[in-house]
């Protein structure tokens, strides 16, 4: 069968679905509500974002939530609030988004890049001590894809030494770690909204917390350094402007309700992908996992499969996948902004060979998991 990129036919000629999904008639009313109000903005008296956090701190296991413009400014808020500065360093894994570390860098600490475990991509814990210095006080866990990080033996690791954790849960809404959610499981936890994620509202973020007196930090770096309660041109913090906005809010509260159905629809086509046969593997779960969000699937191919032919072919089968992170500690960028670089084979392994069913795929009917399938069997079996 010739291969699409080399003029054939191609496996799959139908659109995948569309991300975001469609409006639902909740959000359609209450955007249009708010938008009515006049109460665009967080601060004018509208509780829309106040339902938000409320609704978001409740999904994670805990009592506080502070709504912000998105999750860069989120995990430095969280970080901030928990007293990260110039100084401090923090260990971020090797293998996920730039703005693990690039939030790092906001509040003036160090990013300290540590390697993932080589089987299921999550920040690893023996990488963590390997990693620390008397400098370290915080670790910044993944919960990588929507699969939830291997937090007992990272909380362990953490609590001996001391250090804060903050959970980067910007692809994890709804994920479950033993019976837990996460978010909830370190000091902060941090959801993201920006438009590739499982819940969006184009941009947007939420910081949810446990501890009050760390509510009352981060809710002050949000809300330009003013006190909960306090007076409007009280400043006793230093602290931004981070808000989120209440339109965003209107539309993202009625989604918390159908994100239930929308990770079943997702892991029911993970399940219905059968590799079987293919030099293409499914990166596991760690132990422990409850519920895995399903933002994407994450597959290994087998290390004799050229990647990059492999991409593009998909591509031109109409199946596309995504390449996946650059090992953060390749980076230039964060080198020179002054990273600290642990070696990190297992996520320049994963750099190699990971590539990513991206989540509006996930979200197709699970008898078209056989559209992925084929695709790859023909193009690695072709040429791969
Ligand atoms: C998207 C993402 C972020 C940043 O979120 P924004 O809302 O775009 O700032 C941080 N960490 C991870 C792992 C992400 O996927």
């Amino acid at each position: 069968m010739t291969l699409a990129i080399d003029g054939g036919a191609p496996v799959r000629t139908d659109p995948w679905p569309a991300w975001p999904p469609p409006l639902d008639d909740a959000q359609r009313r209450l955007v249009h509500d708010v938008l009515e109000s006049g109460l665009w903005g967080a601060t004018q008296g509208g509780s829309v974002c106040a339902d938000l956090t409320a609704a978001v701190a409740a999904m994670s296991g805990v009592t506080y939530g502070v709504a912000v413009g998105n999750a860069t400014l989120g995990l430095f808020a969280a970080l901030k609030g928990l007293g990260v500065g110039p100084g401090d360093e923090v260990i971020v894994p090797a293998y996920t988004f730039v703005a693990s570390a690039t939030a790092v860098l906001l509040t003036g600490a160090t990013p300290v890049i540590a390697d993932v475990d080589p089987v299921h991509l999550h920040l690893s814990p023996g990488a963590v001590e390997a990693a620390m210095s008397p400098r370290t006080v915080a670790v910044m866990p993944v919960h990588l894809a929507g699969s939830p990080a291997d937090m007992d033996a990272l909380g362990a690791v953490a609590s001996r030494a001391g250090l804060a954790v903050v959970e980067d849960a910007a692809q994890a809404h709804g994920a479950v770690y033993r019976g837990r959610p996460v978010g909830g499981l370190g000091h902060a936890g941090v959801y993201s909204f920006q438009s590739s994620k499982a819940m969006t509202a184009g941009e947007g973020g939420v910081v949810v917390c446990r501890d009050e007196a760390v509510h009352g930090s981060i809710w002050s770096v949000c809300n330009v350094g003013r006190t909960l309660g306090g007076r409007w041109y009280e400043h006793p913090g230093v602290g931004w402007n981070l808000r989120l906005t209440e339109i965003q809010a209107a539309l993202l509260l009625p989604w918390l309700d159908r994100l239930p159905d929308e990770i079943a629809r997702r892991e029911r086509f993970c399940a219905a992908l059968d590799l079987e046969g293919l030099p293409v593997t499914a990166v596991p779960q760690p132990e422990g996992t409850t519920v895995d969000s399903r933002h994407l699937l994450m597959l290994r191919l087998d290390p004799s499969v050229d990647k990059d032919f492999v991409l593009a072919a998909m591509a031109a089968e109409g199946v596309p996948l995504d390449a996946g992170y650059p090992p953060l500690g390749t980076m230039k960028t964060l080198t020179d902004a002054g990273a600290r670089v642990e070696p990190a084979p297992a996520a320049d392994e994963a750099a190699k060979h990971v590539v990513w069913v991206r989540q509006s795929m996930l979200m197709d009917d699970p008898s078209r998991a056989r559209d992925i399938t084929e695709a790859l069997g023909k193009v690695i079996g072709g040429r791969g």
